[in-house]
Parts: structure tokens; sequence; C-alpha cells
């Protein structure tokens, strides 16, 4: 089943991407990388998140080879380092993130975390790429609900596309203020980390709904995750065999008692949590 997620300019893209974190580093498993990455094209998990910080260029570098050919079947997200966020940074930046990846286009183009130079600035390069026809839209990842509202009084601050955050059964904190805040101004989350780094728990609740769904754990935290139909799940897999599992958990779902016992596991956030970062 293809669960889609729409984005503020009407567009819908896939409620399951893939991730690309640690992808790169080592020149003999890049091939298997861009395959596994295939494989996830060919199973529709046609958005690809990257970064220019991910294998210091060597992820973008995979990307590029993995969509050699088939650029248009895919989604691209790519981020910029918060110390090029500048109006002229984020320009060279993402001249440099276009040529690893081997197109002219990134389809949403993020400020990785908040660094020292003004929203305001950063907002102004992106605008200035999306004239030039080098991104088509823009986002931010790791800002907590104090530097969304600053963004969003920021000029042009509104057309943000995205906020790209930790999110999973054990990293509950931002359903208190930061998702409420991001649905009120129709911005969509990504998820990273969905099953926090393959380190979730097996066992418990998530072992137990996975059980009555003939499942695995990851998988129930994978449709966890994407339950709300506003939150895009971004899993990094390398190996074929976990990219073929992540995609079958968009034919999971999950029903009210299973809901009950991952709240009863992974309780609610009742207060601010401040947002944590991987
Ligand atoms: P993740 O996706 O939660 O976990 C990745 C790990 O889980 C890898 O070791 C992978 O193994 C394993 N895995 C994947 N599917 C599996 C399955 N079905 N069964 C068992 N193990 C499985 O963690 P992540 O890579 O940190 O997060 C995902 C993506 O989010 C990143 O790759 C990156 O694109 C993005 N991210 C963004 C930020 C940010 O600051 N914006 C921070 C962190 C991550 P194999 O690789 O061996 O298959």
């Amino acid at each position: 089943m293809t669960k889609t997620v729409t984005l503020p300019n009407g567009e819908t893209v896939p409620a399951l991407g893939q991730g690309t974190w640690y992808m790169g580093e080592r020149s003999t498993t890049r091939a298997t990388e861009a395959k596994a990455l295939q494989r996830g094209i060919d199973l529709g998990l046609t958005l690809i998140d990257t970064a220019e910080m991910y294998a210091d260029g060597g992820a973008e570098e995979v990307v590029g080879e993995a969509i050699t050919g088939r650029r248009d079947e895919v989604f691209l997200v790519s981020k910029v380092y918060p110390h090029n966020a500048s109006r002229a940074g984020v320009a060279a930046a993402c001249e440099r993130s276009l040529k690893r990846m081997k197109t002219d286009v990134i389809d949403l183009y993020l400020l990785h975390w908040r660094g020292n130079h003004p929203l305001s600035e950063t907002v102004a390069g992106f605008e200035a790429l999306q004239k030039a026809g080098k991104i088509r839209l823009w986002g931010v990842s790791n800002l907590d609900t104090d530097d969304m509202e600053e963004l969003l009084a920021t000029k042009g601050g509104a057309a943000c596309a995205a906020n790209q955050v930790l999110y999973n059964p054990s990293r509950r904190g931002p359903e208190f203020d930061l998702f409420p805040e991001l649905r009120s101004a129709h911005i969509p989350v990504m998820a990273y980390s969905p099953i926090e780094q393959a380190r979730l728990p097996r066992g418990g609740a998530l072992g137990a709904v996975a059980k009555k769904h003939g499942v695995d754990p990851f998988q129930v935290a994978l449709a966890w995750v994407m339950r709300s139909g506003d939150v895009i799940a971004i899993p990094k897999a390398s190996r074929i065999e976990h990219v073929e599992m992540n995609a079958a958990a968009r034919d999971l779902v999950l029903d009210a008692e299973d809901l009950a016992a991952i709240d009863k596991a992974f309780p609610p956030p009742r207060r601010k949590v401040g947002l944590e970062m991987l």
C-alpha cells in the first residue's frame, strides 16, 4: 500500500522514504548501498534523504549513483550545514551537492540544524536558489518550537515545506507542542531515526503487537511513526532485506488496541521536552 503525505504546495510524497546517514563512508560498500537504495526506489520508497555532512559528501555520491537514469522517479532531499547557511554559503554548498548527486535540482533542501547565521539570511539564500531553479522547495531540521516561531515570523519563512526531527516511540517529546505548531502551520514532519538506529526494544509492546500481526517489531515502529498521515519516516537501510522489510511496513495498520499498548510502554509527553537530536 502506498501511503503519501501532502506538502504545503499540494504535492504528495511517499510517507516512507529512505535515509542515507553512514552510507558512502567506505568505497568497498558503496555499490551495495546504491543497490539497496535502488531496490527501495523499485518498491516505491522514492523519497531519498541525504546531507552534505554524511560521509563528507560520500552519501550524496552514493545517491547520485543510485539515481542514475532514474532522477525523475525520485524526490531528493539534502541538507546544508549550519556553517554554510549564509546567503552566499547555501548557493555554494548547493552547487557542490548537485555535482555530487549528478543532478541539476534538489527537490527539498533543508537547513540541517540551527547555527549562527540569521534565519533571514538562510531563507533569502534558499529563495535565490529556488529562483535559479536549483532547488524546488526548502525546509529545516532540528528546529524546536521557539526556532519555528522565529522562522514563521521571518520574511518568507512561512514557505517552509518540512521540519525533519528525531521521532520514534522512544522519542515522543515533539508530540507535546512542536507537532501541534507544525500542524497548524500545515508543515509536515520528517521523522529521522524512526527505529532509533535499530536500538528500539524488540520485546515488550512492540514485540507483542508484532507477534499479533505476524510482523517484525521494527515494522510496528515504522507503521506507528506514519500513523497520523502527516509524518514522513525515513529509515536508513544498506541491506536489501531491511529495505524490503521496511517497505512492507506500509501495509501494516495498527488498531486502537495496538496504539494503547504502545502508549502504555512509551507514554506520550505530558509537558514540554526540549527537542532531542542524534
Ligand atoms: P534509523 O533509520 O532509525 O536506523 C538505521 C539502522 O537500522 C541501520 O543500522 C540499519 O541497518 C538498521 N535497519 C534498517 N532497517 C532495519 C530493519 N528492518 N531491521 C533491522 N535493522 C534495520 O537511523 P538513522 O539512519 O539515524 O535515521 C534515518 C535517516 O534519517 C538517516 O539515515 C538520515 O538520512 C536521517 N537523519 C537525519 C538527522 C538530522 O539531523 N536531520 C539525524 C539523523 C538521521 P543496515 O544499514 O545495515 O540495513
